[in-house]
């Protein structure tokens, strides 16, 4: 823990999580490729059971809603704990995405019975949901184009549409999808976010798709749905109309810490097993990996690496903490597409330092990489922060190309 950024519950809190995550779930990497997700599902649900008797569930949660009320800095050092074990902690704890995204927009924005019916069945993890805004016919990184549509008719929005990439779609009981209820406005005020229960006779579930050759199941998978005349009540709009990109903003933010301090997490595993295999594998009569100073590069790097991205991620998580999410929007930008890269940079050394056993299913190396080498695409690609990061500078400079402004 940062002292810097530890606080007095922090104190209290962090060891509690880090050894239930020690005791109860890093145990469980041992089978993770060797049992059906079914039997991994049933045992984390047992899991989550301890976690609530343990006093720790809801720890992402307002006061307000039953929570503890953690700051965003706060929250962040119990998400890089439970990513020492990334396929078990967040889900066990109810804290996973996309269902920590959806609980707190619906928090924040639901209406009453929005919360009744939606919130509060996800927060005691009785059900899960989904997020459905990329379309495989649109890019994905200009979210202002959808093809998407939400048409009022009375009391109803008739919805008709086309998504991919709707994380956890399996096994969901909602998504809250993107469609365009305004087409007429301008371009960041067309788009709404509509409550769509998957039980919907317009809700199809296409198909799950397969990422590295892997399909997944339930919460670790990806779907493509189609919404075909599908019918729900505009009580299901959240928010108002067109206020679907503000929304957006809103939930991503925070999001974006919460992912960033996962990857901070997996990255100490990975540097972890970079370590012990380093001082474990003899590459020479009596010379071992880690006397090699290829190596040791490797591990000096990645150590000081991992700190800088932690110490700039808690920084810009106090920022949101003391101003939101909209202002301290660039610096967001920045810690998004640097801590994908570092993880993904540690996590690469790591494999290469196992050699070919970094390839297998051996050690959890190769299922990381598998499922986080998206981490530079989602919630928008690298190109796309930086491009956002550098033109804020430039403004700065005279270069406003939103209003065609050039330095005289
Ligand atoms: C594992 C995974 C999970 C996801 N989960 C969800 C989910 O739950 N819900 C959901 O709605 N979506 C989800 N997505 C979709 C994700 O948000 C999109 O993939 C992302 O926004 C990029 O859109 P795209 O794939 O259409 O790529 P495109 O927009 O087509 O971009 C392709 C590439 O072009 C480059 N590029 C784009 N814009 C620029 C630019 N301005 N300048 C220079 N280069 C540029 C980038 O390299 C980018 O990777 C997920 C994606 C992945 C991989």
């Amino acid at each position: 823990m940062e002292k810097v950024f530890a606080t007095d519950r922090l104190v209290e809190l962090l060891p509690k999580v880090k050894a239930f995550v020690s005791k109860e779930l890093l145990p469980l990497e041992e089978g993770h490729h060797k049992r059906s997700a079914e039997e991994t599902y049933k045992l984390l649900d047992a899991k989550r059971e301890k976690v609530k008797s343990a006093g720790l569930w809801g720890l992402h949660l307002p006061k307000h809603e039953g929570g503890l009320g953690l700051t965003l800095c706060e929250f962040g050092q119990i998400s890089e704990a439970l990513a020492q074990t990334p396929f078990y902690g967040h889900y066990t704890f109810n804290c996973q995405a996309p269902d920590i995204g959806n609980t707190e927009l619906l928090g924040k924005f639901g209406s009453d019975d929005q919360k009744k019916t939606y919130l509060h069945p996800l927060m005691e993890g009785k059900i899960r949901s989904c997020f459905s805004m990329t379309e495989p016919e649109f890019a994905g990184s200009n979210p202002t184009r959808l093809g998407t549509l939400a048409v009022r008719r009375g009391d109803k929005y008739i919805i008709n549409g086309h998504k991919w990439f709707s994380s956890s779609a399996e096994g969901a009981t909602f998504t809250i999808v993107m469609a365009v209820t305004n087409p007429e406005a301008s371009k960041y005020q067309r788009a709404s976010m509509i409550i769509v229960p998957t039980s919907n006779p317009g809700f199809k579930h296409i198909r799950k798709i397969p990422i590295f050759g892997e399909t997944g199941a339930g919460w670790a998978s990806h779907s493509e749905v189609r919404f075909e005349n599908c019918e729900v009540p505009v009580g299901n709009l959240i928010g108002v109309e067109g206020s679907g990109f503000q929304l957006a903003q809103e939930r991503l933010g925070p999001g974006r810490i919460h992912h960033c301090m996962r990857w901070i997490g997996m990255a100490e595993k990975a540097l972890d097993l970079m370590c012990k295999r380093a001082v474990s594998r003899e590459i020479d009569e009596g010379v071992m990996l880690g006397e090699k100073q290829f190596i040791q590069g490797f591990i000096a790097e990645s150590r000081v690496e991992i700190d800088a991205a932690r110490l700039l991620v808690l920084s810009v998580a106090t920022a949101i903490d003391m101003e939101g999410a909209p202002a301290a929007r660039h610096r967001i930008s920045g810690i998004k597409f640097y801590v994908a890269n570092m993880m993904l940079k540690v996590l690469d050394r790591a494999i290469q330092v196992h050699g070919a056993l970094g390839l297998t299913d051996e050690t959890m190396l190769a299922t990381m990489f598998q499922h986080e080498r998206g981490a530079r695409i989602w919630d928008g690609a690298d190109e796309v922060h930086k491009q956002s990061l550098a033109l804020n500078i430039l403004k700065g400079y005279g270069l406003d190309i939103k209003k065609k402004k050039r330095p005289a």
